[in-house]
């Protein structure tokens, strides 16, 4: 049984697992901790990571990176389209308006959505999870931008429920790290919180959340955030040196995807040279077009002029930060940096010019956000025992609730969570009414995603009283362990005991009650009513049906992708069976021929016998390389099988031998 914590980054993923010793980042089957985030097609098969990545030069059309921040989204929408400018792959609009990255998979033309793509990554790290914990899969957190609206946030729990993956939690990623931080930390007081501020600058991302840690306990108090990361930085020296080499050597890098591809492949290399050495270092790429090799050079202070306007926007980001998060620079006890751009000394000196403290490298700034999700993950799965540690995330953005008008009854809202509630949470509200209704949840404010609605719920079977007056209903508003607002439930509370409620059930939003951080299912329960709410609760209370429209997969398209996502992950074990049976033959041959050619085996065998295997040999050697590259497994195995037949008894005169030299010399003799 294994429990493990997921970063899925936009460039690349990271898995830890908790064991009884503590927390372990999984290496996979490259040895490398980090799992790019890419996905690749070709006639056989899919290549998934750090092999997907290796060969994007060679087959750029059917390998597919970046898909994280396409998922829950329409073709049509700007951001997506400004995304696509950096994906080479085809993509086009489906029929529903959803996004279909087209590829060539089994020799034939397929469409697959980023949900879909997000889980193959997923199915990868499960197989990378099974293989260095020697056991399959139970329970995942996963971690995702504090940012991510309802749209993306369901569609990520979508993309993990068509890989197999049973999520405990959507986890806000800074706040994995806040938890990687805290839960070792054994000098935190019950009464004096410790603040601490977290930044995480990876690739297609900032955000920077302010934490405040009492013992046993953590607590998310604010969190800002910007579209920008390491990728925008690659993007502006690219701009650079395209304009240079359009000049000096005549030749224009962004007509062409794949120079492009490199150029920005080294431009990596040379800002990360740049983050720990501030001298002038060079570029160079070998016939980079039209056969021109290229060569340029560039130093650290350049590289910050060019890329002014991103560090412009981190620095805001971080200001913004001290404004909401209402605390004074001396409450700040340390500020703490993960990602890969967190590197760069220039945002180590923003962080100090703001803050008034260091930047602080305590945690490991790759791995920190898959380990705190892993210690989520632990502190929540049954299949582990570790000590509990209270997490109390937020939501990121102020959520209003809509109802509309009955009669003379006014429609109404009400913002029910005020930007950086704290979550998970439940609230209760109070409508009266006669009839059927709808009640809509919305964001309350400006957020990075087109539909401002998170969904539409219709509450059914609503009755007036005998006398055709109203009756109270009361909505369970919620935010989930995921981070997904919801109402969870309806009930209807009759009118006398409603009467004597009145007074509790005044104000829309009357009743609050923390959030259940042991909830284990990541779903409320709906319809249960907890804690305080007891005692007030009127004795006869009936529970409504509700309808939701909301973001997210149909039960039947998540039914079908996920079976989808069987088939490939069925043919990619055949494929690689195949390979593996084909590999067994060829090593068979040359083993076998080294052998019986000078080798132990050749005075065990006679002559005739022994040319004629040899020959046979060549003849599959040449085989393999013209009509037998790509058979079925069983061609493969079937002539393993038959040369076994020929070998083996020479083998085991070998063999018999080596046991007992005298007696097999005497054998020979007595022939
Ligand atoms: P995101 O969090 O935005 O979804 P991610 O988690 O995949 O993305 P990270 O792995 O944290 O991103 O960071 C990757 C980025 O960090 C890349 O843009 C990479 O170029 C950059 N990076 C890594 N090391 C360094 C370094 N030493 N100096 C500068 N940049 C670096
Ligand atoms: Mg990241």
């Amino acid at each position: 049984m294994s429990v493990i914590g997921i970063d899925f980054g936009n460039e690349g993923c990271y898995v830890a697992a908790a064991r009884s010793g503590g927390i372990e980042t999984l290496a996979n089957d490259y040895s490398l901790r980090a799992t790019p985030s890419f996905v690749a097609f070709d006639g056989k098969k899919r290549i998934i990571g750090v092999a997907a990545k290796n060969q994007q030069v060679t087959n750029m059309k059917n390998t597919v990176g970046g898909f994280k921040r396409l998922l829950g989204r329409k073709f049509n929408d700007p951001h997506v389209q400004h995304e696509l400018t950096s994906i080479p792959a085809r993509v086009e609009a489906r029929g529903d308006g959803s996004i279909g990255i087209k590829v060539n998979y089994l020799e034939e033309d397929q469409h697959f959505g980023p949900e879909q793509l997000t889980a193959m990554l997923f199915t990868k790290l499960k197989e990378t999870s099974a293989a260095a914990m020697q056991t399959q899969v139970n329970d995942c957190v996963i971690a995702c931008p504090v940012f991510f609206t309802n749209a993306e946030r369901r569609a990520l729990l979508d993309a993990a429920q068509i890989a197999g993956l049973n999520v405990l939690r959507l986890m806000n990623e800074t706040t994995a790290t806040a938890l990687a931080y805290g839960f070792y930390k054994n000098d935190l007081f019950e009464d004096k919180p410790r603040n601490v501020i977290f930044v995480d600058f990876g690739h297609s991302s900032l955000q920077a959340s302010a934490c405040a840690f009492t013992k046993g306990k953590l607590k998310m108090l604010a969190s800002t955030w910007d579209q920008i990361g390491g990728r925008d930085i690659d993007l502006a020296l690219g701009d650079y040196f395209a304009k240079e080499f359009q000049e000096r050597y005549k030749i224009n890098a962004k007509t062409n995807a794949r120079a492009n591809l490199r150029l920005l492949t080294e431009i990596e290399k040379l800002k990360k040279q740049m983050s720990a050495n501030s001298t002038k270092l060079p570029l160079n790429i070998e016939c980079f077009l039209d056969d021109i090799d290229v060569s340029s050079s560039m130093q650290r202070s350049q590289m910050e002029e060019l890329c002014a306007p991103v560090l412009e926007r981190v620095e805001q980001t971080f200001k913004r930060l001290l404004a909401e998060s209402k605390l004074q620079l001396d409450d700040i006890h340390s500020v703490e940096i993960v990602g890969g751009s967190s590197r760069i000394p220039s945002v180590k000196q923003l962080i100090e010019q703001v803050f008034n403290k260091p930047a602080s490298t305590t945690l490991n700034q790759d791995e920190a956000v898959s380990r705190g999700a892993a210690l989520q993950c632990a502190i929540m799965s049954p299949a582990v025992r570790v000590r509990e540690f209270g997490v109390t995330d937020l939501q990121n953005y102020a959520v209003k609730v809509l109802w509309d008008s009955e009669g003379s009854a006014a429609p109404g809202e009400i913002e029910i969570f005020p930007q950086f509630h704290a979550s998970p949470f439940s609230r209760l509200l109070t409508i009266n009414r006669k009839g059927p209704f709808n009640v809509s949840i919305v964001y309350g404010q400006q957020v990075p995603y087109p539909d401002q609605t998170i969904g539409v719920w219709k509450v059914k079977d609503v009755k007036p009283t005998e006398r055709g007056e109203g009756q109270d209903v009361k909505l369970k508003v919620r935010i989930n362990n995921n981070g997904i607002v919801l109402i969870s439930s309806a009930t209807l509370v009759e009118k006398k005991e409603a009467e004597e409620a009145a007074a509790a059930a005044e104000q829309a939003a009357s009743e609050e009650k923390p959030g259940e951080q042991a909830n284990n299912t990541g779903e409320p329960t709906d319809g249960q009513q907890e804690g305080a709410d007891k005692k007030k609760k009127p004795s006869k209370a009936t529970e409504l049906p509700l309808e939701c429209t909301t973001h997210g997969f149909s039960p039947v398209d998540l039914g079908n992708y996920t079976q989808q996502e069987v088939k490939m992950i069925g043919n990619d074990q055949k494929e690689t069976e195949r390979i593996d049976a084909k590999n067994a033959l060829e090593e068979f041959v040359y083993d076998m021929r080294n052998k019986l050619q000078g080798g132990p085996l050749e005075r065990f065998v006679v002559e005739t016998e022994r040319e004629a295997i040899v020959a046979q040999l060549n003849d599959l050697e040449n085989w393999l390389y013209e009509d037998g590259e790509d058979c079925e497994r069983e061609t493969y195995t079937s002539r393993l099988q038959s040369l076994h037949q020929k070998t083996d008894p020479i083998k085991l005169r070998a063999s018999d031998y080596e046991q007992g030299p005298a007696a097999f010399d005497e054998l020979k003799n007595s022939i």
